[in-house]
Parts: C-alpha cells; structure tokens; sequence
C-alpha cells in the first residue's frame, strides 16, 4: 500500500474548517489530496492534521527510506505543488543496427551526432521529441528529471564493442550516481546491436534494473523499428512504442510515457505486460501508416484494443528487418493494468489478426526508367523518385549510384539528387571553389551493394558545412549535420543538381535541399534517400510518389538477402500455410520473479 506524504498547506477551505488562520498538514496520497483538498469533488475530511513541527520531523524520519517505491513527499500551496514529488532518471542510448552494412558504428559517430551529457540532455531537448514531451508532462506534475546521458546516430553497421562500453559506462554511472530516484524514464531504440550481442537494450534494461532494484518502475519509449525480446519487457515495467511511421509521434509518446510511469508511481497503474512475435518480418514500407497497408491496419486494430478500461498501452513494433538476427521482426506489446491473462488474449488477438493481413505488408516496386519517363512526359509538377533500399535512415552507404545513372542516360533535366555521400567527392569540389568545373567520380565506393562509380561533370554552385535546422512536421528544431557539404551542378542551369555530402545523409525536411541553395517545389524529379521518413516533409508537395527498385541494404524484398541466424520459417521468406503455435509471453510486473540480477544496491 503506497504511503505517500502530501504536506498542504493555505488551502483556505481546508483552514476554515479547521476553523484556523495557520497552515495545517495532513497524510496522504497526493492524488487524494488534490481530490479532497483542493475542489475536487467529494470533498472528505483530511486523514489527519498536523501541525508544521510534527510535519518537519515526520520528513526526517521518512527520509531515509524515500527510496522505496511509491513514497512522496510534496508541499501544495494551493494547486501549486511547490517541491518536487518524484525524481527519475531520463536518457539512453540508441541506435538502428544494419547488419548487412560493412561499416561497423564507431564512438565517433555517436560523438558527431547526439552525445549530451548531464544537463544537457535536458537543454536539448526541450520543447521537441520523446525526451521534450517527458519534459513537459514532469513540468506539470513537479517531477525533477535527473539526467544522464542521450547518444544516437544515423543507423549503420553494428555497434563496435568498445564504443558500446564506452558509452555504457558512462550511461550506467550516471544512473548509479543519483540519489533518492524514483524510477527512470528511458528512451532507447530497440534495434541497437553490438558486435557480440543481439538484445542490447535488453541488456541496458537490466542494467538499469540491477541499479534501481525490483520496486522502482522503469518505462522507456521504442522506435516502432524495435525489435523486442522477453528482456525488454521483463526488466522495463512497460514499453511505449511509436505509432507512426515517418515518426511524429514522438514528442506525444514521450507524454504518454510519463503519464505512464507517474501512474504507476500513484498506485493507480500495475502493468502485467505481454509480448507475441509471430513469424512476420515486414518490409518497411509495408508498414507506412501514413498510407493504407497492414503496417496501418495493425497499428489501428492497437488502438481499437487500447479502448480497454484495463490496458494501459497496446504498440505494434513493425520491427528493423535489415538485422540478421533471431529476434528480428514483428513484436506485438500489450499493457494491461494487472491483467495478465487479458494481456495474453489480446497480444494474440493481435498477432492473429498481422497474419491474417500480411500480404497487405508487401511492397511493389518500379524502375527507376519508369518513374523518370513519367515524370519527364507530365506537363508540370514535381515527381519524387524515392531511392528506397539507399535510405539514409537505414544503415546503406548512402551512395546509390543507379537513380543517378538513369537520369543521366535519359537526359533529365531540372532534377535534384538528395544526397550521395563521398567525402572524397566533395573535397575535390571544395579544392575547386564555388563556380569551378569539376569531373569527379562519385558514389559506389564503399561496399558492392548500391552500384558502381559514377564519372561526371560539373559546375560547383554551393559550398556549405551541412549544418541546418528541421522545420518540418518530424523532429522540427532537432539539427542535422550531413558534413561539408556541395551542389554540382550536372549539365548546366536547370540540369541535374546533385548533393555531395560528407556524412551520410537523410531527406527528411524540405530544409535538407533548401539550406543548400535548392528549391525543392521547383524540380520536375526529386531524387530521395529515404525509406519512408521523406514522406512527412515531402507528400504534400509531390505530384506523384514512386518507389524505385534501385539496389541497396535496405529493400525491401527481402528474399535478395542472404539470411544465416533469423528464425525460421518466416513470412515473407518461407511457404508457411497456417500460422505457427505463438503462444505470447507475459510478465506480470507486481508478481515477477525476481533474478539475482534484480537485487537492489
Ligand atoms: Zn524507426
């Protein structure tokens, strides 16, 4: 039974109840004191008054043992809860993990993208994402967030074992360095994999658990590309993943999360949590919600399963299929507030219902000819050819050459190509200067899987760090830094504008082609790196969207990939005619079984 403390105090009616002109005290959940206390209806009297000595020494005596889950102790004046009622740890580490890239992920990368340390975190963050809306929904309840460390990057190959334990490290101290925690809010990613591991954020979880101990409640926020394992449920109390993909979602999951983890921290929430993994790997495409297809459909039948009095949270993870892995591919999550048994129906309700619209997961591709003569042949407007399997988002080289190739056979014109990455590339058109001729051999450089080198000739018409600022729907405000960064211009004015840039890169904002010097609106063919994401930023400005069947490490028919520790059989990859037994797994986070590895410090 949680016995938290509320101190109130000048709550008038309360005052002249008591028929006294000086603050009064009493015990009790906060929740019940904002119920009775403070206008709520019902109004009961208080449990018990006290005066401020025996409050003051009460706090003394309690102190010690605040760690224990649940205790609270807050000062309201009036509405205004003055101190502090909870303070739990935020931050984590994240990372999309391709295991067919050929280019491990350093402690570099990590370093040159999202590396905040301490306050930091908080500083960053503020006003967008999945740690902004943490921010906001504590702001509101006098939840001190503790912060401690937030590292991603641009997914790649896996994780290298030293930067992992580099970063690690560092996360974990950090964790143990805070005193009086309540709980921890995380944002991890949920297909993050080193070297030698397959479930690293399983691991972070237990990590985090060991420290905090059994009772504390844990939450961390998914990418809807996670893909989930027994860990992460049994050691996070509940996982809140992204309903949409392009993701923008995250600033209003972050919020959740935190109405989650304060409801447990009330009492009012106890989640019993099931995971069912039926043998799905669904391309990414196939799981755009912004456009009808099963990815849509799943996640619609989660939220019709959320109108349950007694689930807390239902997330559909489509999954990240590029890793090669036993535990890659579709993961269906079900909350329930101590109910294990409706946990377990409804992850299979749902993972019945992804079989049964599986097909609706597949992917039609057309060639990149095909696109460019439509577009070519259209009396006006602008054509997005997406270069899917090359997406900046998924760990690919980021330098496809095939798109290019086939613009310039057919002689397109007015055409901007987002982005090919070849640092030596741009280098060479940085020595040049803006305005000079460059013939420079671009993209195909770094594995054998998006197409060979190209040779061209160009004018150098913009020369910048890469640095800019989103503004679109997803992430608006975050910053990306693609490195020194060039436009060389292929066939003179109006020809082909094509984008060098020294990172890899992602064209997901309509700033990514604007803060180089090109006005996307105006370009009969735009040429775009990405998966899905562009589609947010870019959708309402197209004339038509097509997917291109250009080579890559992310394509989405899967079947081309050499495959060697996924499990099988699997859909789409094996005949399979009846769904195999998926029996879902439960943990119930008020009886769990405690490990060795759940002692409290
Ligand atoms: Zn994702």
């Amino acid at each position: 039974m949680e016995t938290s403390l509320a101190i109130v105090e000048k709550v008038s009616p309360l005052c002249n109840r008591a028929n006294t002109a000086s603050p009064l005290f009493f015990v009790g959940t906060r929740m019940w004191a904002q119920r009775t206390l403070l206008g709520g209806p019902g109004f009961r009297r208080p449990k018990k008054l006290m005066t401020r000595d025996s409050v003051m020494s009460l706090i003394k005596l309690l102190s010690p043992v605040r760690l224990s889950r649940g205790l609270q102790i807050g000062i309201m004046d009036g509405r205004k809860m003055l101190k502090t009622t909870y303070r739990l740890i935020t931050g984590g580490i994240a990372h999309e993990s391709n295991t067919f890239s050929n280019s491990p992920t350093t402690f570099e990368d990590f370093q040159r993208q999202t590396y905040n340390r301490g306050s930091e975190v908080l500083e960053r963050n503020r006003g967008r994402g999945v740690i902004g809306g943490f921010m906001e929904v504590a702001a509101r309840n006098n939840v001190e967030l503790l912060p401690t460390l937030q590292a991603s990057t641009t997914p790649k190959g896996p994780v290298t074992r030293k930067a992992f334990d580099h970063l690690a490290r560092e996360f974990l101290q950090r964790v143990a360095g805070f005193q009086d925690v309540d709980g921890a809010i995380l944002l991890l990613h949920g297909a993050m994999i080193i070297e030698d591991l397959d479930d690293v954020e399983g691991y972070l979880l237990r990590e985090v658990r060991k420290v905090l101990g059994p009772q504390r409640p844990i939450v961390t926020v998914l990418d809807l590309h996670a893909n989930v394992t027994r860990a992460m449920i049994e050691h996070a109390d509940c996982l809140v993943g992204y309903d949409t993909y392009p993701h923008v979602d995250q600033r209003e999951r972050g919020r959740e999360a935190m109405r989650i983890i304060l409801g447990i921290l009330e009492g009012n929430l106890k989640p019993a949590t099931a995971l069912a993994k039926p043998p799905i790997i669904p391309p990414l495409q196939g799981y755009v919600t912004f456009r009808s297809n099963g990815g849509s459909r799943l996640v619609e039948k989660a939220h019709e399963l959320e109108t349950h009095p007694d689930v807390i949270n239902v997330s559909a993870f489509a999954g990240f299929p590029f890793a090669d892995t036993p535990i890659t591919g579709l993961g269906l999550v079900v909350n329930t507030n101590g109910a294990p048994v409706l946990a377990k129906r409804l992850a299979r309700e749902l993972a019945e219902y992804a079989w049964t619209i599986k097909e609706d997961f597949r992917v039609k591709l057309v060639e990149p000819t095909f696109a460019i003569n439509i577009a070519l042949q259209a009396p006006g407007g602008t054509f997005i050819l997406a270069d899917i399997a090359d997406t900046g988002a998924g760990g690919t080289a980021g330098d496809g050459t095939v798109v290019l190739k086939a613009l310039l056979d057919s002689g397109a014109r007015d055409v901007a190509v987002a982005q090919i990455a070849d640092k030596a590339a741009v280098d060479l058109c940085i020595q040049g200067g803006v305005g000079s001729e460059v013939t420079v051999t671009v993209g195909g450089k770094q594995d054998p899987f998006h197409g060979d080198p190209v040779e061209v000739t160009g004018i150098v018409r913009h020369i910048s760090d890469g640095t800019y600022i989103r503004r679109g729907p997803q992430n608006p405000g975050g910053e990306e830094r693609m490195g020194p960064t060039v436009v060389l211009e292929l066939g003179g004015r109006h020809g082909i504008d094509l984008m060098l840039t020294s990172f890899r890169a992602h064209p997901s904002d309509l700033q990514h082609l604007r803060s180089v010097g090109i006005e996307p609106t105006d370009k009969r063919i735009l040429v775009l790196k990405s998966a899905a994401h562009y589609r947010a930023a870019f959708s309402p400005i197209a004339t038509e969207v097509f997917e291109v069947d250009a080579p890559g490490i992310c394509h989405p028919y899967l079947e081309r990939f050499t495959w060697k520790r996924l499990r099988r059989p699997i859909w789409p990859l094996d005949p399979i005619e009846e769904m195999p037994e998926c029996t879902p797994i439960t943990v119930d986070h008020q009886r769990k079984p405690r490990t060795d590895d759940d002692e409290a410090l």
